[in-house]
């Protein structure tokens, strides 16, 4: 579990301006990764570190030779068009790069110079998924959204008798995830229409957006080595804002007796930045159990997991419909939580994905699952929001939204405060809906 060191000092400055603006997501005390270039230039895509409203580039600072040691050969790694071989080195190295272009970046740093010359405007790039992603497995870890869609599905029995004792997933596609800015067709599926007595295919008609975070697999273990809870987070990169679109009518009909298909696998887009557990280390915090729950299996218990195993990320979920964007409207925020309300951490999920034996690899995805808070404002899917879609949700020029529309656009937005803190932020994940396939 990564301590708070002096890279997390909320006084430091940096000698790039803009990442002293106070509400950015990219103070010097965030630093997070992603793969980019500028497009039309015939540029290979690399790897880079945010600063304010900068890139580092890391295959130029790699070639420059201004970074020595474990921090050289991690901005080495850095170079390549994904993040993939330096997840690989483990959290030596992460924290090495970290600690190096953190002092690096700061106000009156001899490498002021040597780095200016390898800086990107954010402005100025395009950026491609973060990993190549080998596998994805999506978890259901907020009791909240699963007792929500249980009540929808089972009034009676909303929430299955295994959920308090087993991190609840499924293995996804990793071919379909995109990166922010992705637009995909409104996919075509079976569904079993209300009082029909046969499916019928065509396109969903109940769309649906989930606020999930993704968790990137840095070093990875041995097919039959299990990771013990202890060790978990050291095998965890960083963090990604993630959407895991849905097609609910396929799902509905599709999803007994082996859990969703077709209804998932169409597109999941994840930010750009990857934002790391060390730059998560100041808000970390307790995991707790209400009273009356089974306590978590010893393999999925330990004092750091209890102490300060969850993370209070605050997370928004933004809407744009085609009427907002005509007329110059920004996306209306229809959900706000944090990501302290899961019930199951990021520890607890890699520890059980690993219990039989099961190899996780560098730049493997796990998804958090839909991240809803205790109230209904804190959905994180229209389904929940809409009930089931009975209650449309208004938007601030009276349009209406029981599912997402075509052209609608989804934002998710994340970031941390607190006190004594610096702020950092998540960056936008942003997905748009197209008409399905005539
Ligand atoms: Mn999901």
């Amino acid at each position: 579990m990564t301590m708070l060191n002096e890279t997390h000092n909320p006084a430091l400055q940096s000698w790039m301006a803009s990442a002293n603006t106070p509400g950015t997501d990219f103070p010097l005390q965030n630093l997070p990764f992603a793969v980019f270039r500028r497009p039309g230039a015939g540029e290979a895509f690399r790897c880079g570190v945010a600063i304010g409203d900068q890139i580092v580039d890391l295959a130029a600072v790699a070639h420059s030779g201004v970074l020595a040691g474990e921090a050289a050969a991690a901005a080495q790694a850095g170079a390549q068009d994904k993040l993939n071989a330096l997840m690989a080195l483990g959290t030596s190295a992460w924290s090495a790069l970290r600690l190096a272009l953190s002092r690096a970046l700061r106000e009156g740093a001899a490498e002021q110079a040597a780095l200016q010359a390898c800086l990107v405007p954010q402005a100025e790039v395009a950026y491609d998924v973060p990993a190549r992603i080998g596998d994805y497995t999506d978890f259901y870890t907020s009791v909240h959204h699963a007792s929500n869609i249980g009540k929808l599905f089972r009034p009676d029995n909303p929430l299955l008798p295994n959920y308090k004792w087993v991190p609840i997933g499924y293995h996804g596609r990793a071919s379909s995830i995109g990166v922010s800015g992705q637009q995909f067709r409104r996919p075509i599926g079976q569904t079993l229409p209300p009082g029909a007595d046969a499916p019928s295919l065509g396109p969903c008609k109940r769309l649906d957006l989930e606020l999930e975070l993704g968790i990137f697999v840095g070093s990875g273990n041995a097919l039959g080595e299990p990771v013990p809870i202890t060790r978990a987070e050291d095998h965890v990169f960083g963090i990604c804002l993630l959407n895991d679109w849905s097609a609910r009518d396929i799902q509905a009909w599709e999803y007994q007796p082996l859990g969703p298909f077709l209804s998932k696998n169409f597109a999941t887009t994840v930010s750009p930045w990857v934002v790391t557990l060390e730059a998560l280390a100041p808000y970390r915090v307790a995991f707790t159990r209400p009273e009356g729950d089974p306590q978590p299996m010893a393999y999925l218990d330990s004092a750091a997991n209890r102490a300060e195993g969850a993370f209070d990320i605050q997370l928004q979920v933004g809407l744009q419909t085609p009427k907002m964007r005509e007329a110059g409207q920004p996306d209306a925020s229809i959900c706000r939580t944090t990501y302290r309300h899961a019930y199951w951490t990021v520890a607890q999920m890699l520890t059980h994905h690993t219990v039989n034996g099961c190899n996780l690899q560098p730049g493997d995805l796990l998804g958090s699952g839909t991240l809803s808070g205790p109230t209904l404002d804190q959905a994180g899917a229209l389904i929940e929001l809409t009930a089931g879609g009975k209650n449309p949700i208004v938007l601030p020029n009276g349009e209406q939204r029981t599912w997402l529309e075509d052209g609608d656009s989804v934002v998710l937005r994340g970031w941390c405060e607190r006190e004594g803190a610096a702020r950092i932020g998540f960056g936008e994940c942003v997905g748009k809906v197209l008409p399905a396939r005539p």
